[in-house]
């Protein structure tokens, strides 16, 4: 007989487990030490085979040569495929279509596509550029217009902080995959009842595309706590008093954000979900030991 402890998704052995998809997220590096740690990262969490590994795009546009130089050099030399991220705040139409040309001519397939924030800052109201993609779900359709792209877009747990309302905020991510997006990735999000929560809301407005949870490890609390309100995520209480008073001790804090990151992962494969998008912050350790949990081992 299975005891309820070895009938958990989690706990079942490869043979009887779901087959987990991962990505992950990279962000280009701005020096040369900071590029040796990115390609340290990449080469460790390479051999796991993602689904693909994704570069951001500076806020309003500010890596575009280096997120095409860093996604055509994994597209070239990793063997694993890479997606570029693109937003279209402050640039036009015809700009941004040459990125993806660009993108395009780099043997690039992949793009996570979004409307990106003002250049004053996360909260702003957003104007768009008198001759640019009005929002994601414009911009989705000009990639579309352009190739054949695999086209991710953004999700909200907690809502876009400038969404009016959640029917709102469900509308646009419907146009956004209706444009021809084939997935979302959330935002970053520390309570799995919000994320459950925005599954369903999307699957009653009729959406099937995969809801992918966009997964933070916490390598520095501070850090990341200063993230998540300027993206408006909320960092609840008792995950704030686990890592209270951890400033000085590294080795205790990164034993707590292993253990914190788990507990969100299993807790989701247990609920039916198989497919992750982890934020590296161009970190492979955490990764790695998550993506161990979900059964990867190096090819
Ligand atoms: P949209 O989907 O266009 O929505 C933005 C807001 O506008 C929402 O509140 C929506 O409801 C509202 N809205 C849209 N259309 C309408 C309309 N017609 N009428 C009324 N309201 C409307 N930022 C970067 O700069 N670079 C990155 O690489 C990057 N990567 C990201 C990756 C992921 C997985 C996520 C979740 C976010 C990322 N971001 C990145 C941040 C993103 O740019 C911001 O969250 C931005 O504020 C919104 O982008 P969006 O694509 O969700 O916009």
């Amino acid at each position: 007989m299975m005891t309820p402890e070895t009938s958990r998704p989690s706990r079942q052995s490869a043979e009887a487990r779901p087959r987990f998809e991962v990505s992950f997220e990279f962000f280009p590096p701005k020096t040369d030490d900071m590029e040796a740690r990115f390609w340290d990262a990449l080469n460790k969490l390479a051999p796991l085979q993602p689904r693909f590994v994704s570069v951001t795009y500076g806020a309003g546009g500010s890596t575009r040569e280096r997120t095409l130089r860093l996604v055509s050099r994994i597209t070239q030399e990793s063997g694993v495929p890479a997606a570029a991220h693109l937003t279209c705040v402050g640039a036009s139409r015809a700009e941004v279509d040459a990125v993806v040309r660009g993108y395009q001519a780099a043997g690039v397939t992949r793009i996570v596509a979004l409307r990106g924030d003002p250049p004053e800052g996360v909260g702003q109201p957003f104007t768009p550029h008198p001759e640019g993609y009005e929002n994601a779900a414009a911009l989705v359709r000009g990639i579309r217009a352009l190739g054949d792209f695999d086209i991710s877009v953004a999700a909200y747990p907690e809502k876009h902080p400038q969404s009016a309302d959640w029917n709102a905020d469900i509308d646009n991510l419907k146009r956004k995959i209706d444009a021809g997006a084939t997935r979302a990735i959330t935002q970053m999000f520390f309570d799995n009842a919000d994320y459950f929560r925005l599954v369903e809301r999307a699957q009653k407005a009729g959406i099937t595309a995969p809801i992918v949870p966009g997964i933070q490890p916490i390598h520095s609390f501070k850090q990341i706590a200063g993230f998540a309100a300027r993206c408006g995520s909320s960092i609840p209480t008792w995950l704030a008093e686990r890592f209270d008073g951890l400033e000085g001790d590294p080795e205790t804090h990164a034993l707590v954000a292993s253990a914190v990151a788990a507990e969100q992962v299993l807790e989701l494969v247990d609920n039916g979900i198989t497919e992750f998008h982890f934020y590296t912050l161009n970190r492979a350790n955490l990764v790695l030991a998550l993506a161990r949990l979900l059964g990867y081992r190096p090819a």
